[in-house]
């Protein structure tokens, strides 16, 4: 136990952290040339593309320092605000960080509060100043601000490019004089933290866990303690590039179970694994269910295949348990599912994943967060809104609440009343303002997470001119004036269409609402009227003239393969549209209140 070092790398997004586990890899000699391959930790094909480490694995690294051999674990963390809970389970099987800062960059809103979850959970920091190859970095003002922000000595701050190799040993002897070895009991009753799962669609769940009393022996039979699930221990064993099956893992270790669980949901990230037989008392605190924070509808473009989305939606869930979905109707949609997400990055990866390894076709409706309606009826009982379409009638409500979120973000001086009005256009509320440097400014705002929802991202980015930094932790729910604006095309409600906003910019929504969706609906062969509504009154009300031009008309009938040509291509441009009612209503219609700027 006193030779292990268990330590994650915590980053702003682009900061280095990939590529330093990398090269923190092939320092330690744990990879072969073979097995060597750009972003060695990112192995899905979607978390490659987009640059961002999606699931956390862990992986293990010998290295022998002064002759004394050690093990060190890494566990990687991802790096999206979406999956915050699973950084924060990383955290906590952990003794220490990488702060890895990059030398042109500076402190940026994920490593603050990436760092705060670690000093929560009493983590040893170690600074590591990276990118000094760069011919941008600043590495004496970037090591000042690190300082400032640690309160620690500048000798701590470790110089380093994961690129060129600079620092590596340095961060390594760090790693082993610095972090803590673990501590624990291993003569005591199992405790296993579980951080993080991975669903293999040949071998079950596979579980990552760290040890912190006791022992576990391959075999041995288990118990989930949230779940209160019991399973043998097929097989257990620690993580080099590939498997290492072992017979025994001990305290202050980290590893990998298989159980042969083929749904996802029977593995919660931050449970705790113990022995059916002598089992521990305890769970390991701060064990949370994952609750999804953003909604949407999913429906099939072509209502006959709503049995295969459902088999596709289960599939999907058997390997990503952070997914939530139940039936709903549309008199819009037809048949399709309420589902809920992590987050905004969670839901595209769920959609792109459809129509990846599925081959499904959908249709989106527009995000919403979860509400919570109290009626006048039974003012204490809270009705649970994931759709717009159930808040109770205006007449009979009492109070809806939604989710708030704190926000940081930390700009350059020279955007600071830019972010500001953004903000306050978000109905955000100011905290608090602290100058980091005379330059940078980190400003807090308690925001309604449903603005953030709404395309805040492409805004905050546009005013800042890049030069602004974000994330967010939720802080519960508050009271908001917030009203259902309703769409009517052609004097019929569509449901799919209706969106809950604050009773102060319903109108100015209402409107935009109309204007896009004239923009966005091809014209038909009649006119179609576009109205918003709060209730009965309608609010705003815009007309898609007809379309006058039949396409086919100049061929006469006479040609018939090029009619037939045309014909085809308006049925390929006709992908993604719903028929609601006489009208056809384009995907992109559904997304329209998210773009309305
Ligand atoms: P992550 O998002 O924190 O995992 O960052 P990555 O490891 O993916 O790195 C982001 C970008 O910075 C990539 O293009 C890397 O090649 C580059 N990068 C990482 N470390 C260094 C470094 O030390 N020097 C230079 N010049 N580039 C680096
Ligand atoms: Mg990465």
């Amino acid at each position: 136990m006193k030779n292990i070092r268990n330590f994650c790398i915590i980053a702003h997004i682009d900061h280095g952290k990939s590529t330093l586990a990398d090269r923190l890899l092939d320092f330690t000699g744990s990879v072969t040339e073979r097995e060597k391959q750009d972003q060695l930790l990112d192995n899905m094909d979607l978390e490659r593309e987009r640059g961002i480490t999606i699931k956390s694995h862990a992986i293990q690294m010998d290295y022998v320092h002064n002759g004394e051999p050690f093990v060190l674990n890494l566990i990687d963390t991802p790096g999206h605000v979406d999956f915050s809970y699973e950084v924060s389970r990383s955290i906590a099987a952990c003794e220490g960080a990488l702060l890895v800062v990059d030398a042109a960059q500076s402190i940026q809103a994920q490593t603050i509060s990436n760092l705060y979850l670690a000093l929560e959970h009493d983590l040893e920091i170690i600074p590591v100043l990276n990118k000094v190859d760069l011919p941008s970095a600043n590495p004496e003002e970037v090591t000042d601000d690190i300082v400032d922000l640690l309160g620690c000595d500048p000798e701590e701050v470790i110089p380093a490019s994961a690129k060129t190799g600079i620092g590596i040993k340095d961060i390594l002897t760090a790693i082993i004089d610095r972090i803590p070895a673990p501590e624990g009991d291993s003569s005591g009753q199992l405790q296993a933290l579980v951080f993080d799962s991975v669903y293999n669609p040949f071998r079950g769940v596979e579980t990552y866990f760290r040890i912190l009393n006791g022992e576990l022996k391959k075999g041995q039979k288990i118990k989930f303690m949230a779940t209160g699930k019991d399973y043998f221990a097929d097989e257990i064993g620690t993580l080099k590039l590939t498997q290492r099956p072992k017979q025994i893992i001990s305290t202050g270790d980290v590893g990998y179970l298989i159980t042969g669980i083929k749904d996802a949901r029977e593995v919660k990230v931050g449970d705790t694994i113990t022995l059916a037989e002598n089992p521990s008392q305890d769970a390991i605190a701060g064990f949370e269910d994952v609750k999804p924070m953003v909604f949407a509808g999913i429906y099939p473009v072509d209502t006959e295949d709503f049995e295969e989305l459902r088999s596709s939606m289960e599939k999907l869930q058997l390997n990503d348990a952070s997914l939530v979905f139940t039936p709903e109707s549309s008199a819009a949609l037809g048949f399709g599912f309420r589902c809920g997400f992590l987050g905004m990055l969670h839901m595209e990866i769920i959609q792109e994943r459809l129509e990846r390894e599925f081959n499904m076709t959908v249709i989106t409706t527009v995000p919403n967060v979860s509400y919570h309606a109290f009626t006048n009826k039974n003012p204490d009982d809270v009705v649970i809104v994931n759709n717009p379409t159930d808040l109770p009638e205006p007449s009979t409500l009492n109070r809806v609440e939604e989710p708030y979120i704190k926000a940081t973000i930390i700009t350059k001086s020279d955007f600071v009343g830019n972010v500001m009005s953004l903000c306050i256009d978000k109905r955000g509320q100011i905290t608090n303002q602290t100058y980091l440097t005379t330059e940078r400014v980190e400003l807090n705002f308690d925001m309604p997470l449903a603005e953030i929802v709404f395309d805040f991202y492409d805004r905050l980015k546009t005013v800042s001119k890049g030069y602004a930094s974000f994330d967010y932790s939720p802080i519960g729910m508050r009271s908001s004036k917030l009203v259902r604006v309703d769409i009517l095309l052609n004097g019929q409600t569509v449901d799919a269409l209706s969106a809950l906003v604050h009773a102060d910019n319903a109108y100015n929504i209402g409107k935009k609402m109309c204007e896009k969706l004239k923009e966005l609906i091809p014209r038909q062969q009649f006119d179609i009227p576009i109205q918003a509504a709060i209730g009965a009154k309608i609010i705003s009300r815009e007309t898609i003239k007809a379309l006058r031009k039949d396409v086919t008309a100049k061929c006469y009938g006479g040609d018939i393969s090029r009619k037939r040509k045309l014909l085809e291509k308006q049925k390929k441009g006709k992908k993604r549209m719903r028929q609601v009612g006489n009208v056809e209503i384009p995907q992109q219609a559904f997304m329209a209140v998210l773009k309305l700027n």
